[in-house]
């Protein structure tokens, strides 16, 4: 007889750990089947997020900007010192201390929340069966009543620039290099290559973003979008964009770039070059030919709105299915599987899932932005207030950006709030609290925020959307 339990997830990242968790909260007997090993071999739990994504990319952005500030943001406050030193490795070392506490932390909530732990590769077979490779070859069936499937996703490779782990890395390998590159070549300007690329910019490389689009980051808002090419350009990223990669050769400890731009064809030459194009969906070996369970035509987990799959209590959340691949996202998503199963009528508001991009300044934004409103022909009221008019942005000398309200110039609902500047990924979470309860800009406006903060920022822009701001000229007169 095989083992049966009544949730089996396939995969611990931030979707498969919280709804293992959050099932065995709901009491139900949770199994989390995981693969991924760190490099002492050992069982790593977390997935991406944890181990090579969110959390490392965020530490060494901290690390970096530290160094930064040490270098160029002190003196403006009477500090003066000398001779600021990186040592990669003790900052690469920092960040692997933190991956480690964190994704052992996953395994003592398991433990607390009594969820099993399983080590090796899970894949659905028919009838709610899974099966379990374990490190050492032996095959294992158990069996459940339900299924989660969340095999996350992997970085995206491109023929003409193949990752070689040494010269040419995906963003797994931008995560440990153990010195400065002199000349970085970065393709794709999304998040991860602004990001990872920031990074080594702060530390000292020369960087180049390569974009294939004639656009910058598309999916925020124009205005944004401009502020941060200019802002980030002016910190030395030397962001090409329409520039399409054809190839690359490496040589010895270099790398050639053959890429085309509006003005032909060029090259360029790099000590390490990040493939930062974009990731796609883990299914390999997952699914059982009669599974039942279905692909869609970009190759993700097909499911509905719930993430139920087609078949009866298989689901599958995160990365491996449509929409934003965001851990938070992941991990609601599992919430919302669980809950379901207990029987709850739980939904998402996949409306209201906020984007952060961690450069500084940072960049976040929820809702929709003034583009896609008129190209719906929604008529709307914009409030924008700049952190150089905030008093506690010149305190902490970071005065660079500004945070965007767009309200239903009809009704007054908040429908996108983008911020650029400091704390942005704070504030705009602000916005979506209040959009979620369906805030007015005037609601916004009426509220005391705290004296001084950045927060503030946040108030005058909602008021600034009926012309009522403050501490700003009104472009609109109420
Ligand atoms: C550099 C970088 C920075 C990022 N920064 C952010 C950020 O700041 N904020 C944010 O929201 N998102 C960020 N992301 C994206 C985020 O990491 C993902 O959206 C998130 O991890 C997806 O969660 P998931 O649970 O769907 O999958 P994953 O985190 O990918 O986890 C899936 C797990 O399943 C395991 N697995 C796969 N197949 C099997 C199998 N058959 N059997 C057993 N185990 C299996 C894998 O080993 C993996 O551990 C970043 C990503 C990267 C690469």
């Amino acid at each position: 007889m095989s083992q049966k339990f009544d949730v089996v997830v396939i995969g611990a990242g931030p979707g498969g750990y919280v709804a293992a968790i959050k099932a065995a909260q709901l009491g139900l007997s949770t199994a989390c089947i995981e693969k991924y090993t760190d490099k002492e071999g050992k069982l790593a739990l977390g997935g991406t997020c944890l181990n090579v994504g969110c959390i490392p990319s965020k530490a060494l952005l901290d690390s970096s900007w530290k160094f930064h500030e040490a270098q160029d943001g002190f003196a403006i406050h009477g500090i003066n010192h000398a001779g600021v030193t990186m040592d990669v490795p003790a900052m690469v070392g920092r960040k692997a201390n933190i991956v480690k506490g964190l994704t052992s932390g996953v395994a003592t909530l398991f433990k607390a929340n009594g969820v099993t732990s399983l080590q090796g590769h899970g894949k659905l077979l028919a009838g709610k069966k899974i099966e379990i490779t374990k490190p050492d070859g032996s095959v294992e069936v158990i069996e459940a009543e339900n299924v989660i499937l969340a095999p996350g996703s992997r970085p995206i490779d491109i023929p003409p620039a193949p990752v070689d782990n040494n010269v040419i890395v995906d963003s797994t390998g931008a995560l440990e290099f153990q010195a400065v590159p002199k000349r970085l070549g970065v393709i794709g300007a999304g998040v991860i290559g602004l990001e990872l690329g920031s990074v080594w910019s702060r530390l000292g490389a020369e960087v180049t973003v390569l974009e294939a689009l004639d656009t910058f980051l598309l999916a925020a808002d124009t205005a944004v979008s401009k502020e941060a090419l200019k802002t980030l350009t002016k910190q030395g990223l030397d962001i090409k964009l329409g520039a399409r990669v054809t190839g690359s050769k490496v040589n010895g400890e270099e790398v050639v770039v053959n890429y085309t731009d509006k003005d032909g064809e060029k090259t360029i030459t790099f000590d390490k070059l990040i493939v930062a194009v974009g990731r796609r969906p883990v299914t390999t070996d997952l699914l059982a030919a009669d599974s039942g369970v279905t692909l869609d035509e970009r190759g993700y987990v097909h499911v509905d709105d719930h993430c139920a799959t087609t078949v009866p209590g298989v689901y599958a959340i995160g990365d491996v299915v449509r929409g934003m691949m965001l851990a938070h996202k992941a991990s609601e998503e599992g919430i919302m599987v669980v809950e379901r199963i207990k029987g709850h009528k739980t939904q998402m508001n996949y409306d209201l899932i906020p984007s952060v991009i961690y450069t500084h300044p940072e960049i976040a934004w929820v809702g929709k932005n003034e583009q896609q409103l008129k190209a719906e022909g929604v008529e709307v009221n914009v409030g924008t207030f700049p952190f150089a008019a905030s008093g506690r942005a010149m305190a902490a000398n970071d005065t660079g950006g500004f945070v965007k309200v767009i309200a239903d110039a009809k009704t007054d609902r908040v429908l996108g709030v983008h911020v650029i500047g400091p704390s942005a990924a704070e504030l705009v979470q602000q916005g979506a609290i209040g959009m979620e309860f369906g805030t007015s800009a005037e609601d916004l406006g009426m509220m005391v925020f705290s004296h001084p903060t950045l927060s503030e920022a946040l108030h005058e822009a909602a008021l600034a959307v009926n012309g009522g701001a403050i501490h700003i000229a009104n472009r609109k007169k109420r």
